[in-house]
């Protein structure tokens, strides 16, 4: 079996190769903002109809035929793209302009434009960047896209097939509570997944830098002073790092969790919930939103029965008979204690035995879990948001 996934690799380029993907960035966007025009004054730009004024807007401008025809394409299709899932997917918004000061690079290039030899990665124009290869790639690429994050670092992600292995059998079942101080309590103690803060510890720093940001912030309408700009720099830095270290933790956990459980039941927790409130839990939120993310990827793609259990009356039902207790449990009692059978346990082990309990009687068959495919461009295929069995909330029972 294989599948198709995304391998990508920072990229190194130098000061002529990084003002030319700059320069190609910025006709990219304009046709962009071009094709958000048409939509806005009526003319229902299709991919078709787009991809023939671009043939026009080339055969007219020698500032657009300096730039790759195969970057500015995949522009129109993803724009187009957009606009479709603007009407189709809810919540999603029409295609916005994209502003040069705040939109951040982003170009796609399929096998026609791109190629690599002798270890770098080869684009129209001559542009020549050289690839910090950390892994192998396992198959020719079919597309690629070149991106720069907020720091200013580009990468490359490449469209590869992958053979997969299937995962071993093994038995066992787990259930899993977020939190605070713990962000993972399990059903067996061995697998919990300790919160070691890589954000707050980054915190300190961070709340440094934005009171220097604050005391060098101009007033509006004014350039920022570099001294700003530079203090800007080193808290995204920082706040970068902490993210790396939380997915990379999240990571080597949810392999541990995958390799020895075939049901792994989640409590479904959206961490957007916390996220208003103060910088320490913010920092916990993150984590936990790394480590629900790897779970359950990496339980989807071993063909784990991986169930998201809502998280309503988890932490007032004992995990033992079932009975919900009368009253909610305050945030500071830390033990939960069963009126009816006796049982006593841990705050969150409890919850987290009601959650694998809730998972194991709402059956859901296995082959409820699968991966949706949507399909994209040149053929290829990208996996995208999994579909997971969602079970009722309890309380709606
Ligand atoms: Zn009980």
């Amino acid at each position: 079996m294989g599948e198709t996934v995304r391998y990508t690799f920072r990229l190194r380029p130098g000061a002529t190769a990084e003002a030319a993907l700059l320069a190609e960035w910025g006709r990219c966007r304009w046709l962009w903002n071009e094709a958000v025009h048409q939509q806005r004054s009526g003319r229902g730009p299709t991919f078709c109809r787009l991809s023939k004024l671009l043939t026009e807007a080339r055969a007219r401008s020698s500032w657009l035929r300096e730039g790759s025809q195969v970057a500015q394409q995949q522009m129109l299709r993803t724009y187009a793209l957009a606009l479709q899932h603007s009407f189709k997917v809810k919540g999603r918004g029409r295609p916005r302009p994209k502003r040069r000061k705040d939109t951040l690079a982003s170009l796609e290039y399929t096998t026609r434009g791109f190629s690599i030899r002798s270890q770098r990665l080869r684009l129209p124009g001559g542009i020549s960047i050289p690839v910090v290869w950390s892994r192998e790639l396992p198959s020719d690429p079919t597309s690629v896209r070149i991106y720069q994050d907020c720091l200013g670092y580009w990468y490359a992600s490449f469209v590869v097939r992958r053979e997969t292995t299937p995962a071993p059998d093994v038995e066992g079942a787990i259930g899993i509570d977020w939190g605070v101080t713990t962000t993972a309590t399990t059903t067996d103690a061995a697998y919990d997944l300790p919160y070691l803060g890589h954000r707050k510890r980054c915190a300190a720093e961070l709340a440094k830098m934005q009171r220097r940001m604050a005391r060098r912030r101009r007033v509006k309408g004014a350039p920022p002073s570099n001294g700003y700009l530079r203090a800007k720099r080193r808290a995204a830095k920082r706040a970068k790092r902490a993210a790396r270290q939380n997915i990379h933790d999240a990571r080597v956990w949810a392999n541990k969790v995958v390799d020895n459980h075939a049901t792994i039941a989640v409590e479904d927790f959206k961490p957007r919930f916390l996220a208003r409130s103060r910088m320490a839990r913010k920092a916990a939120d993150a984590a936990i939103g790394a480590a629900k993310r790897e779970l359950v990827d990496r339980g989807l793609r071993a063909g784990r029965r991986v169930v998201l259990v809502p998280p309503a009356f988890t932490t007032m039902t004992c995990s033992r008979c079932g009975t919900r207790a009368k009253h909610r449990l305050g945030l500071g009692v830390r033990v939960f204690r069963c009126d009816d059978c006796g049982y006593t346990a841990c705050r969150n082990r409890n919850a987290a035995g009601t959650i694998l309990a809730t998972a194991e009687r709402g059956r859901a068959g296995a082959d409820d879990v699968r991966h949706a495919i949507t399909s994209f461009r040149d053929g290829a295929l990208v996996r995208s948001e999994p579909e997971i069995p969602r079970l009722p909330a309890m309380g709606k029972r």
